[in-house]
């Protein structure tokens, strides 16, 4: 991956320039929707080239004596996922202590580092950038800009992009499951996020979404790669309790959208309610991964058999999507709370993948010869093969000589046999008929 990232003392505008680097890609800005949030890490775009840019500077606390320790650990950060460090300093202090400490531990890196002087709005401050020459880092480039008006980074990014061979990928999010979570209030869901996350919360990223409302955060924990979106974040001024509940639904809604895998809260003291089940319906509705997450069951008097039990209660209510899986959390306990996300990655790699159309055949084409579709007015249907479309989600299309004469209760046992002889778990699949 094309990686550059921002490195420098505070101060010295390391989030203005990011921001000018990432500014033609986040067509929404932030304050649009009323959201201030601290932005790691978003992508740009140079010539022909497409690279992400880390902010470091969300890592600085500003207090004096944990800044040893943060320059490590931004610079540390930086070292490992970037392949351009960009070390920032500012024209109007001139060289201080710190900018020297902080080239001190950059020595070590062998990446190209680049000294982006920024400030350097006058032409007096531009010839004052030369003093900066005496860190002697890398190839000692100094690049005298102004993060404000954007002036010399052009320059600046025409040899930055000299070391990415690789164009580069436009959306580095392509291919990582985008995971909501969802539930009625007090179901534990901010619980659950801080407890898998822990106070550190292993940010990757942290972006707003460049079409929607929806803030995604990308998290990389256990080796498994995945985003989480929600507009937590958006909070609209409500005067009267039907706004606030109008504006929860409508950012459930967004957020919905926004994903490829819901996970679904629902508290192990109430049951799954009809509200639970409205989401599950509005979930299949858009063709979203789903599971079902009963969160508090270390309140749930239990024994041997009790989870059992409640699986089989709940399996009942969701009828014909009984392919939905429910998996039992405690957030308090963190009883299984990361096998529900490695479940909703898992149900996310299901979704995406595609049979091969030689296993298909293979395997149901049998299934349907010893139960054939039933005939219709003394007319035989038969089906003679089948294939998996390259759709974004898994449509399956029956070739047949007679498509309209195949009924809904066919339709479901080939769906079973499909779900039986594959991994579909929490995924909507759809089967379709075609004439040939
Ligand atoms: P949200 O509205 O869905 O985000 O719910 P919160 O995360 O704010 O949680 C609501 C309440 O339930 C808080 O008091 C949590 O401490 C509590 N809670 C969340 N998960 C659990 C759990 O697994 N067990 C117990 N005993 N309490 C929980």
């Amino acid at each position: 991956a094309n990686i550059v990232a921002i490195v420098g003392r505070p101060n010295v505008g390391k989030s203005t320039f990011f921001n000018r680097l990432v500014e033609e890609r986040k067509a929404i800005e932030d304050n649009v929707s009323g959201v201030t949030r601290d932005r790691h890490y978003g992508h740009a775009t140079w010539g022909d080239r497409f690279f992400s840019v880390i902010d470091t500077g969300g890592y600085v606390t500003g207090s004096e004596d944990v800044f040893e320790a943060e320059i490590r650990k931004q610079v540390k950060l930086a070292i490992e996922e970037a392949n351009v460090i960009l070390f920032v300093v500012d024209c109007h202090d001139g060289l201080t202590d710190l900018d020297r400490e902080f080239a001190q531990v950059l020595r070590s890196s062998k990446k190209p580092i680049y000294i982006v002087a920024n400030k350097a709005d006058t032409a007096t401050q531009v010839l004052n950038a030369a003093e900066f020459y005496e860190l002697g880092l890398g190839d000692n480039q100094v690049f005298p800009i102004a993060a404000i008006s954007g002036s010399g980074t052009g320059d600046l990014l025409d040899e930055v992009i000299k070391h990415f061979p690789d164009p580069g990928v436009e959306d580095p999010d392509e291919g990582i499951p985008k995971i909501a979570i969802l539930g009625r209030p007090n179901v534990g869901k901010s619980s659950f996020l801080n407890a898998l996350l822990g106070k550190e919360r292993a940010i990757v990223t942290d972006e707003a979404g460049t079409t929607r409302d929806a803030i995604h955060t990308r998290y990389k924990l256990y080796g498994k790669d995945f985003i989480i979106t929600d507009t937590a974040g958006i909070r609209k001024k409500a005067k009267v309790k039907e706004d606030i509940e109008f504006y929860s639904v409508m950012r459930s809604l967004r957020t919905l959208e926004d994903s490829d895998v819901l996970i679904i809260v629902v508290d192990a003291t109430r049951g799954f309610e009809s509200q639970d089940m409205n989401l599950v319906t509005l979930g299949i509705k858009n063709n979203k991964g789903i599971i079902i997450m009963v969160n508090k069951w270390d309140l749930v008097e239990k024994d041997h058999k009790t989870m059992d039990r409640i699986k089989k209660e709940m399996i009942e209510k969701l009828g014909e999507n009984k392919w939905i899986p429910i998996i039992f959390t405690s957030v308090e306990t963190k009883q299984r709370i990361f096998q529900a996300i490695e479940l909703a990655v898992k149900v996310f790699e299901s979704k995406t993948h595609k049979v091969p159309t030689s296993k298909l055949n293979e395997k149901l084409l049998p299934e349907i010869e010893k139960y054939p579709p039933p005939a219709w007015k003394g007319k035989y249907v038969k089906i003679k093969y089948i294939t998996q479309l390259p759709t974004k989600n898994p449509v399956f299309a029956f070739f047949c000589n007679l498509p309209q004469y195949i009924k809904e209760p066919y339709t479901r046992y080939l769906e079973n046999r499909l779900r039986e002889n594959f991994d579909f778990e929490g995924v909507p699949i759809k089967i379709t008929y075609k004439k040939k």
